[in-house]
């Protein structure tokens, strides 16, 4: 910190918890949208590589993804409980061992915490506004989190965009930058393994 500055908060301490305040702000913010990225770089990944017939990550997270895509409503009549389980779960276990470490901080948690319920995020963008109520409803036209339209992106033919689930912000940029394709390209490129291709939706 400048002299000038140091200067500055002491004889107008306001300024100080302004400076505070707003680092808070921007911090939180940059948990937003790491989780949400971390969102989408998951779902790439279980969307573009991931098989059902996989031992444990198959039947536990794959399969359950490809369903998903086949009927988007089928989450919605499960509880929200269930949504979020394995999240959750898993969520934890990440803040237990960063405790355990010495490492933990508000970020830590709100970042994870964020990550942890963004498949029920998922969920309300899969319900009508009946459905929803008015404060996700609210919440969701104001941008705190995914719209219904921003989430539909993901799930028209062929489903290989828009990834991330918690916010309607970043798929924009992502997708602007063609980060998943390039991403595809490059691991093509070094493996040779190319993405899935989603089977065409049934006709009607
Ligand atoms: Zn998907
Ligand atoms: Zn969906």
């Amino acid at each position: 910190m400048s002299a000038a500055l140091q200067l500055a908060q002491e004889s107008h301490p306001t300024l100080s918890a302004a400076r505070q305040a707003g680092w808070i702000f921007l911090q939180a913010t940059g948990c937003l949208f790491l989780a949400d990225f971390l969102s989408g770089l998951v779902h790439w990944a279980e969307d573009a590589y991931g098989e059902a017939h996989w031992p444990v990550l198959g039947p536990l997270v794959i399969a359950p993804n490809l369903l998903h895509h086949r009927d988007p409503r089928a989450m919605t009549r499960q509880s929200w409980l269930r949504n979020v389980d394995l999240p959750l779960l898993l969520g934890g276990l990440v803040l237990l061992a960063v405790g355990l470490s010495g490492h933990l901080t508000w970020t830590w948690i709100l970042t994870v915490g964020l990550l942890s319920f963004t498949n029920l995020i998922h969920r309300w963008a899969h319900q009508n506004a009946l459905e929803n109520g008015r404060l996700v409803t609210r919440l969701q036209s104001l941008g705190l989190i995914q719209s219904r339209a921003a989430h539909a992106a993901h799930h028209r033919y062929p489903r290989a965009s828009n990834y991330c689930a918690l916010t309607s912000h970043l798929n924009p940029l992502l997708e602007r930058l063609g980060l998943w394709t390039r991403l595809e390209a490059l691991i093509f490129r070094l493996t040779g393994v190319a993405r899935r291709v989603e089977p065409l939706p049934q006709a009607a």
